[in-house]
């Protein structure tokens, strides 16, 4: 079994000088590679030299739907670095817990710092890594506004159910399921996990949050993507083929990752 982490972050591990350690731990549990995603100026930095330090990460450039009041960093010399990111993200909404009175102007700015952003993916012919949470109309809508085509399109720490999933494949999108698949209340999302179009599925840790089962509630690593990863293994246990192999593969195309 190899395991690529597709949505990791590392910058809290990196400032408590952890970073050894949780990358040796991740080693150690088949996890080959990762991907550490932007969310603003605050990692932005971090990340890249991350990318430029550890020949097993690469890292995506992007600013979060909850950094709606920060201006969009210029991307520019990282496109150009020797280690340039992988894609846009993550962006997208995020309208779980909007401020009763100021929700429309935070939608509005949502959406506009989402849009910019997806501009730069498509002019920078790059992938895009969403975040969608309780938006799913509002993001699908201004993802097909812009154009991009549905396999330069990641959902990420897949949070929907049947419905949504049935609308992403017809796209022809991509999902990556966190570790929120392993809770005992997810039924809606293992529904969802049934019928993904398996060429088109990753996972992901999303750490330092979302531990998976048995380690829900602690502050999550990368070495804990071998329960989300053996969850999926067993879930699709009826049906032959290697599953695992499968998601490595898709994550290496997706991404167009420079590794074996
Ligand atoms: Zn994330």
């Amino acid at each position: 079994m190899k395991l690529i982490d597709s949505h990791c972050h590392l910058d809290d591990f990196y400032n408590n000088g952890e970073l050894e350690a949780v990358l040796a731990r991740a080693n150690g549990a088949m996890v080959e590679h990762l991907v550490v995603i932007g969310t603003s100026s605050r990692d932005l930095e971090i990340n890249h030299r991350l990318a430029e330090n550890f020949t097993s990460i690469d890292y995506t450039v992007g600013v979060h739907p909850l950094y709606h009041g920060d201006p969009i960093p210029d991307f520019g010399p990282y496109f150009t670095a020797s280690k340039p990111p992988v894609a846009i993200g993550e962006i997208g909404l995020d309208y779980h817990s909007l401020p009763p009175d100021s929700r429309d102007e935070v939608i509005a700015a949502q959406k506009k710092l989402f849009v910019s952003q997806l501009q730069i993916a498509k002019k920078c012919d790059l992938p895009v890594a969403l975040h969608s949470r309780e938006a799913f109309d509002d993001t699908f809508a201004l993802v097909e506004e812009s154009g991009i085509d549905g396999d330069r399109i990641l959902f990420h720490c897949y949070g929907y159910g049947t419905e949504e999933m049935r609308t992403i494949n017809e796209f022809g999108a991509w999902v990556s399921f966190s570790g929120t698949i392993t809770y005992k209340n997810s039924q809606a999302l293992r529904g969802a996990l049934s019928i993904v179009e398996k060429d088109r599925l990753l996972i992901e840790t999303d750490c330092p949050y979302l531990a998976p089962v048995p380690y829900r509630g602690k502050k999550n690593e990368p070495s804990f993507l071998m329960h989300t990863a053996r969850f999926i293994e067993e879930f699709f246990t009826d049906e032959c083929g290697d599953i695992l192999g499968k998601i490595f593969a898709n994550t290496v195309r997706f991404f167009r990752l420079k590794i074996q």
